[in-house]
């Protein structure tokens, strides 16, 4: 499943979350409660689809985060 990364464009909360590539993107911040939520690309991501490279020591390591260690 997609991870994605969110930042409130008001008052700078970030938050991360898994989302089907069907369901709506985030909109209200949870801390301000304001509809500021910018989706922001997921670098971790897109480089392992990009590249194929689900082996590289960057993976295997969890440097990327909780989206490669889940495959
Ligand atoms: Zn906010």
């Amino acid at each position: 499943m997609p991870f994605y990364e969110y930042a409130c464009q008001a008052c700078g909360h970030r938050l991360e979350t898994m989302q089907k590539m069907s369901d709506e993107p985030l909109k209200e911040c949870p801390e301000c409660h304001k509809p500021e939520l910018k989706k922001l690309v997921s670098a971790g991501g897109f480089t392992h689809r990009a590249t194929g490279l689900d082996n590289a020591p960057a993976c295997a390591s969890g440097a990327c985060g909780a989206s490669c260690m889940s495959k």
